[in-house]
């Protein structure tokens, strides 16, 4: 799944492209992206033919982004609010048909022929067309007629602080830290599984998960109560230094997911651990090694991490 950076650049593509554009037509192939809230989906025509109805003749006027989620704001207040989940993608093509450029999960079929049987959703605009396409369709994009209808669902309430927000402080962190094990019930309690649960602070998956915890010299398994307020302070900044950074190269190179102008990211140059397992340390020149938190392979130095 991307992460925040990954996000981040598919959001300022967007923008770049779509935005004063109106939307002349919607298809949709597949009510259910359109249908339930969160990762909710009950199939629903009513909510289909409310999206058509709703977005047909308004402009895009911003593009947003909370966590890993795409806020599209529209002309009369309207929202579409789109998440990628595993295999979402979206593909803005202009007017003549080529340079087509795509941001998400990559799908073959993409690159050569659109739409293709993953289109799932169309908007053709004044000079375009945007494509949603999703191969195993966890992804969705929502529609709502108003803020207060959008925020009335509570759509983001599971989520921390953005980390590059004025909110994400070094006492706001440490606090959370230490509060989480309550409120987390059956959760590890584990640092690199609390970065990644989004309930503290957003947008942290594997990669900068374990960049992070290397660069504040923390071991990804540690017990998050039993880390220091000086560990706490090393850890905030890595974050925000790493996805700063991350961002303005255009996110990881990763497999999986492409950006908007079809080249790679460049931060996979600038990886420290994701992915090293058994190289040198850049710091000790000891071999990394590799553990399971949470459930995801995770990367780190016992020499420098501790
Ligand atoms: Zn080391």
């Amino acid at each position: 799944m991307p992460e925040l950076p990954e996000v981040e650049n598919l959001r300022m593509g967007l923008a770049k492209n779509i935005l004063n554009q109106k939307i002349l037509s919607v298809e949709i192939g597949k009510p259910k992206l359109v249908s339930g809230k969160g990762t909710l989906r009950k199939i629903s025509t009513k909510k289909k033919t409310q999206f058509i109805k709703g977005v047909v003749g308004e402009k895009f006027i911003g593009v947003e982004r909370r966590a890993k989620n795409l806020i599209f704001k529209l002309t009369h207040g309207k929202i579409l609010i789109a998440h990628l989940k595993m295999s979402g993608q979206f593909v803005y093509q202009k007017k003549n048909g080529q340079n087509a450029i795509i941001g998400g999960h990559p799908i073959e079929l993409s690159e050569t022929k659109l739409p293709n049987k993953h289109s799932h959703i169309i908007f053709k605009l004044s000079n375009g067309v945007l494509y949603y396409n999703d191969t195993r369709m966890f992804g969705y994009v929502l529609y709502y007629s108003d803020l207060k209808t959008f925020e009335a669902e509570n759509h983001f309430a599971m989520y921390g602080v953005e980390p590059l927000s004025k909110e994400f402080t070094p006492k706001y962190f440490f606090e959370s830290l230490k509060n989480k094990k309550g409120r987390a019930k059956g959760r590890t309690g584990k640092i690199k599984a609390l970065l990644m649960d989004q309930k503290i602070v957003t947008g942290l998956g594997n990669i900068y998960a374990d960049e992070s915890l290397f660069e504040a010299k923390i071991r990804p398994d540690r017990q998050a109560m039993s880390i220091s307020s000086k560990e706490t302070t090393r850890l905030h900044k890595a974050i925000i230094r790493i996805i700063k950074r991350a961002i303005k190269v255009g996110g990881s190179s990763v497999a999986t997911y492409r950006l908007l102008d079809n080249t790679r990211g460049n931060y996979a140059r600038e990886h420290k651990v994701y992915g090293k397992d058994g190289e040198k340390c850049q710091n000790c020149k000891k071999p990394l090694t590799k553990t399971i938190v949470a459930g995801r392979t995770t990367i780190f130095c016992p020499s420098c991490q501790r």
